[in-house]
């Protein structure tokens, strides 16, 4: 099989955990492309996001591939904030994408997870720092100082000490700053709860590169989609919100394949018409 080089194009050391996923690839070669992904967006909001994360995974992804001349680029690009099924609880969306240089060839995965370290916390005086280290995990998560001042925002990043991060505070606070406020830093090279996300989307890339299109034998043979539409058992009624089968196709011909999942029925709690 000929070898195959990645752009893996990063600028915080997720080049680790997305290599560890690929060492089951072996005709897959990783270089790291040191581009400033930052120009995507920031998790700390200096530059704004403006893309879905999976197009900013993909222009990253092409950026890398343009950057080192190499047939293939791959990126990824995370999302923290409120799970989307579970507004209460904090979740982090990592999307990963492997593009051709030319931009026809594109997968992408994507990793849910509750397991991550992100907090924020408002800081008006010194009896506010207690529970810091345990809030933010110090010293295995690192935090960010943001403190705004009538000249703008000043923003401090990669506190892993405790004692730093209150020196900070102290002479944040002492300096007149109008609001004084802690984030957790969710860049991957600060964050190991990030990078295990990480880990776990690049190996759902990496299981994909190694499945072939049973049809034209193109690599990144996967899960396209789901068809929806599973019957009631009280009424018989089609509940079109609850997926039937996978579909599973070729990013590069229209070969499709249906996976029957195992819900043959739903309950009616969740039928529109027995549980409106
Ligand atoms: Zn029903
Ligand atoms: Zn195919």
């Amino acid at each position: 099989m000929s070898l195959k080089r990645v752009a893996v194009a990063t600028k915080h050391g997720k080049l680790a955990q997305i290599a560890r996923a690929f060492e089951a690839l072996p005709n897959w070669e990783l270089q790291l492309a040191e581009i400033d992904t930052d120009v995507f967006g920031t998790f700390s909001g200096e530059t704004k996001r403006t893309l879905s994360p999976k197009d900013a995974a993909i222009q990253k992804a092409l950026a890398g591939a343009q950057h080192l001349g190499f047939e293939y680029g791959l990126a990824s690009e995370g999302t923290i904030g409120p799970d989307p099924n579970f507004p209460l609880v904090v979740s982090d969306l990592e999307v990963i994408a492997l593009v051709n240089a030319s931009g026809h060839l594109v997968i992408v995965e994507t990793h849910l997870s509750n397991e991550i370290v992100a907090a924020s916390k408002k800081i008006k005086s010194e009896s506010d720092f207690e529970g810091l280290a345990q809030l933010f995990d110090l010293p295995r998560h690192a935090a960010m100082v943001f403190a705004r001042f009538d000249h703008g925002l000043e923003i401090v990043k990669g506190i892993h000490s405790l004692a730093e991060l209150e020196s900070l505070l102290l002479s944040r606070l002492a300096s007149g700053a109008s609001e004084v406020w802690v984030e957790s830093d969710l860049r991957a090279m600060h964050s190991p709860s990030r990078q295990r996300n990480i880990e776990a989307c690049a190996k759902k890339l990496a299981a994909r590169l190694g499945s072939h299109c049973p049809n034209c034998d193109q690599f990144g043979w996967g899960v396209i989609g789901y068809e929806y539409g599973v019957p009631c058992s009280g009424c018989f009624e089609i509940a079109n919100s609850v997926p039937r089968a996978k579909q599973l196709g070729c990013v590069s011909c229209d070969y499709v394949e249906l996976l029957e999942l195992e819900t043959r029925s739903v309950d009616p709690s969740r039928c529109q018409l027995c549980n409106p």
